[in-house]
């Protein structure tokens, strides 16, 4: 049986389907499983399977308490055809790199792994625990998690979603998905602010005791589809076993070789799920997070100090504008050996001193992760050159990796194969992945996804096609200070 505690310390324990109901600990930490399982069989047993019988092992091992049959459909509701790759999540080479092509869902973002599945996990939890209450999921986004968690959420029963996203800061494409999201149960706001400021103002939210209780009266329970639910995280876990799996297939590994990972980062989710990956049993070497401009990560992975106070940038890859990384807390409770008092001091002091820095145990187990980060020009140059070499188009977030994924080479002259997440379709950035690989520019937005349509003939994914003549159905917007005002105005 897998438990699931704080981050902080907090000696309550839930079981997989009790921490997905609840979202965020009581003590603001963030649940993590006591110990590891591990995988039941050689890794090469799985070639053959598919995406679907991959994840059940995976799922199987994390979430103990839901009922196999459960869990299996939850596996085949999830991962079926409205994903756009008959292989769900292909592994493409490019160059000399494999690119984990994990947006092939409904809203052409990785997000979609996870938040094709989190409802259904959700709703079987609901019904396993005999959760009675209304949930209602309030989500913060860098921009893909609000549309995946919104196209995830729209009207299942006995459920809410909000969302709130910067009103500067996410793409042009980004926003329209968002805005003319359908669904009886579908909130959507705009606020005054970055993404960490409505990251902050959610977890406020989440620890609003008073607010709880209004809540409560009216039959309702907040939870969360951000990466800090850790039925999030499960599910990713599945597609590093997958890829591996892949290169076993394709003969590029035998049992037992390592690879490495690249992954554009912003919340630390998808490369902690790698990482988690590492921990049941697959050989991953090195852990290579990329960063664009706001390269906190790089920085703390050199130094072991985590310091946000610079300056924000808006770039060219929006989902990682984020200077707080969430998920870092789960990695660092793991390599301080689960001492969660570390971890509460270590987070109060980024509260406070908006700093903080790690002590030897912990830095000695960051040493399989290398950081770095590329600007915005670098992002450009380095999809217009994979395209013109290798004919493949990458969007502005899998350039970032792939650029540092250069450096790493350069610099070590590690061979490793490795795997780099593949977080976007180029067309949910249409505009900077046309200007970097040398098409005109257009005055309205819309016209880059035809532009680069024509010349690439990649194919533009169905939710993309017509957005542009969508009917815009959400308007609000409000001050990062106001959160719980929209969150009323959306539950009345
Ligand atoms: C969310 C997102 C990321 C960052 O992923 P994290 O799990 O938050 O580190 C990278 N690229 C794209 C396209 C994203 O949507």
């Amino acid at each position: 049986m897998i438990k699931y505690k704080s981050t902080r310390g907090s000696l309550q324990e839930k079981n997989g389907a009790q921490a997905i109901i609840k979202g965020i600990a009581e003590d603001k930490g963030l649940y993590v499983p006591q110990r590891f399982p591990q995988l039941p069989c050689a890794l090469s047993e799985l070639i053959g399977s598919d995406y679907r019988q991959v994840a059940f092992r995976v799922l199987g091992l994390f979430l103990t308490d839901y009922p196999q049959e459960d869990l299996k459909r939850c596996i085949d509701s999830a991962y079926d055809s409205k994903f756009e790759a008959p292989e769900i999540a292909p592994l493409v080479k490019g160059g000399d790199a494999y690119f984990l092509e994990l947006y092939h869902g409904r809203t052409a973002a990785f997000k979609d792994m996870a938040l094709s599945i989190l409802p259904y996990l959700l709703t079987t939890a609901m019904k396993n625990e005999k959760e009675e209450s209304r949930i209602v999921i309030l989500t913060a986004t860098s921009g893909d998690t609000g549309k995946a968690a919104l196209e995830g959420f729209a009207d299942v029963p006995g459920t809410e979603i909000i969302v709130f996203y910067p009103n500067e800061g996410v793409s042009q494409v980004q926003e329209r998905q968002m805005v003319t999201q359908e669904g009886k149960n579908t909130h959507v706001y705009a606020i005054r602010g970055n993404f960490d400021d409505a990251q902050t103002g959610v977890k406020q939210i989440f620890n609003d005791q008073a607010y709880a209780e209004e809540l409560a009266a009216k039959g309702m329970k907040l939870s969360s589809a951000n990466s800090i639910n850790i039925g999030r995280l499960v599910p990713q876990v599945a597609y590093y076993v997958w890829a591996y799996v892949k290169l076993l297939e394709k003969g590029v590994l035998k049992e037992g070789e390592p690879m490495n990972v690249v992954v554009p980062t912003g919340n630390f989710g998808n490369i902690l799920a790698a990482w988690y990956a590492k921990q049941i049993g697959v050989p991953v070497d090195r852990f290579i997070c990329a960063s664009n401009e706001n390269k906190v990560l790089t920085d703390f992975i050199n130094t072991g100090v985590y310091d946000i106070r610079r300056e924000f940038h808006l770039t060219n890859s929006p989902s990682m504008d984020i200077l707080i990384s969430s998920n870092l807390e789960r990695l660092l409770y793991h390599l301080s050996g689960n001492d969660g008092a570390e971890i509460a001091s270590l987070m109060a002091s980024l509260e406070k001193e908006k700093r903080y820095e790690v002590n030897e145990k912990i830095r000695a187990g960051l040493a399989s992760f290398y950081g770095g980060f590329a600007t915005e020009a670098e992002t450009k140059k380095a999809i217009g050159d994979m395209y013109r070499e290798n004919g493949y188009l990458m969007d502005t977030h899998t350039a970032v990796a792939y650029k540092v994924y250069e450096d790493y080479r350069k610099e070590s002259g590690d061979e490793t194969p490795a795997v780099i997440a593949s977080t976007a379709s180029a067309y949910k950035f249409a505009d900077s992945v046309a200007e970097a690989i040398g098409l005109p520019e257009f005055a309205d937005g819309f016209a880059y996804i035809s532009a680069l349509n024509a010349k690439t003939g990649v194919r533009v994914p169905r939710g993309l096609a017509g957005l542009e003549h969508k009917k815009v159905l959400h308007t609000g917007v409000y001050d990062k200070e106001e959160l719980l005002d929209a969150v009323r105005n959306a539950l009345q």
